[in-house]
């Protein structure tokens, strides 16, 4: 069985390409500050840089160490928008609310790549995405996305592709019917970004402690937050330990549920092989709801992940798991040895909209990113800092969302959403 939740980082291909080891002291002493984070992967990394560029004093607390959870993780797929229709919160925050989101959705990717070249974070940014149809009604869903962006002020390069061009240029699998490139969004590697925000911020000022589990929260007019050997007081808290968080605040915790995602890494590829099967070198995805997604890493291995578990447990073997599905995809990597696997958990909520909001007027969350995470995780750290320094009408358009709570609390939910997600696979399938 691999150990997929220790404290330490995996033995991901993220880990073994570290370029920003991070060495944060552990909390043990009584600081005051303006603004406590706990959490330390994008949520909570981003929020401090934002904080700190707007001149607070800041304090972020991990219970592990920088990008431990889903941001060290992730595919690293970097894709535009918030990733889900917005329609259904018409009656609560209106056309103009839907219009705030979907412009916040369509800058998102911008705020992460300009962070990237202002402060020359080294974590492979690559441009270039691809949506893959394997179903004529995949390719309607991917053409009415298209009519929507080309009617729209979104500056990059979009194409449909019929299943030719997907072959030559993209995808050399004959899995897929069809596609939708988006120049505008593409790939990255996430720890080095994670770890390479969480250096920014220290330079900026921000006090980062690893291993230091925050156990309990004093709400007041300041807020205390205690870790084994330390404790913090702030004058404002930001929660952001997202599908990590558990007990600390069941309040937002019973909101998310923690769903695995895995990840196999093959050994690095031969120019002719990785030429033939990601000839444009982009990040692409399915539209299946147990869906496939897939990419490059830097150098030249194919990062394949997919099997989205909602029954709260890691599977036995990762490889065996989804090595089948990447034969299925590319037969011809059967003599490919896999290097490196892993998993992590995503945050889901019930409606799918980002959690972003307050718990009382100073204290802050954001989590539940549903699988969206590399990009949206940097629009809610702006929105929280912007909030916490003054007005933000975006921050104001996600908190008017209410979110239901799962029934079942910590240890039913899972087992009731993977009965669930059962089902819509079937109906996917059939
Ligand atoms: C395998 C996988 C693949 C994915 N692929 C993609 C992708 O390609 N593109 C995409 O956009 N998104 C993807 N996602 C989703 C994305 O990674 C997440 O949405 C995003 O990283 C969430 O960031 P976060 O900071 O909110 O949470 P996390 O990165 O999980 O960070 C939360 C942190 O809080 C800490 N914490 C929790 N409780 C405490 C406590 N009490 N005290 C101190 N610290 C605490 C945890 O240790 C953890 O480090 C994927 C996720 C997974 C797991």
């Amino acid at each position: 069985m691999t150990a997929i939740h220790t404290n330490t980082y995996p033995n991901s291909y993220y880990f073994s390409s570290l370029n920003y080891a991070t060495d944060y002291p552990k909390l043990a002493e009584s600081i005051s500050v303006d603004v406590c984070i706990v959490g330390g992967g994008f949520s909570g990394v981003a929020t401090a840089v934002e904080l700190a560029e707007r001149g607070y004093k800041v304090a972020l607390l991990e219970q592990h160490k920088i990008g431990w959870g889903a941001s060290g993780r992730n595919g690293g797929q970097i894709i535009r928008g918030i990733g889900h229709d917005l329609a259904k919160f018409k009656k609560v925050i209106g056309q103009q609310g839907i219009n705030t989101i979907t412009a916040l959705g369509t800058s998102a990717n911008k705020i992460v790549i300009d962070r990237i070249n202002k402060y020359h974070i080294d974590c492979d940014l690559t441009m270039g995405y691809c949506d893959l149809a394997t179903r004529a009604k995949h390719m309607k869903t991917l053409e009415q996305d298209y009519q929507i962006l080309i009617n729209s002020d979104y500056p990059h390069s979009i194409k449909m592709l019929d299943q030719n061009t997907l072959q030559q240029q993209v995808v050399g699998s004959t899995n897929f019917i069809g596609g939708f490139e988006d120049q505008g969004s593409g790939h990255l590697h996430p720890l080095n970004l994670c770890t390479g925000e969480a250096k920014v911020a220290a330079d900026l000022g921000v006090q980062i402690f690893e291993n230091s589990a925050v156990e309990e929260i004093i709400q007041g007019d300041t807020v205390t937050i205690k870790s084994a050997q330390g404790q913090i007081i702030a004058k404002k808290l930001v929660l952001a330990g997202n599908a990590y968080l558990g007990d600390l605040m069941p309040k937002i915790s019973n909101k998310v549920l923690p769903a695995g995602s895995y990840i196999i890494a093959t050994e690095p590829l031969s120019e002719s092989v990785y030429q033939q099967i990601l000839p444009g070198n982009h990040a692409v995805c399915d539209l299946k709801i147990d869906l496939d997604y897939f990419r490059l890493s830097a150098d030249k291995r194919l990062l394949f992940g997919g099997m989205c578990n909602y029954s709260g447990r890691d599977p036995k073997s990762i490889q065996a798991a989804l090595y089948p599905k990447m034969l299925k995809v590319f037969p011809q990597l059967s003599d490919i040895n896999i290097d490196y696997q892993w998993g992590g958990m995503i945050g889901i909520g019930a409606n799918r909209l980002p959690q972003i909001g307050r718990l009382a007027n100073n204290i802050y969350y954001a989590q539940a990113y549903s699988g969206h995470g590399v990009n949206i995780t940097h629009v809610a750290a702006k929105l929280i800092a912007q909030a916490i320094d003054g007005p933000s009408t975006g921050f104001d358009t996600f908190a008017k969302v209410k979110h239901l709570t799962f029934p079942g609390g910590q240890h039913l939910r899972s087992p009731l959403l993977a009965l669930g997600m059962m089902y819509h696979k079937m109906l996917d399938k059939f």
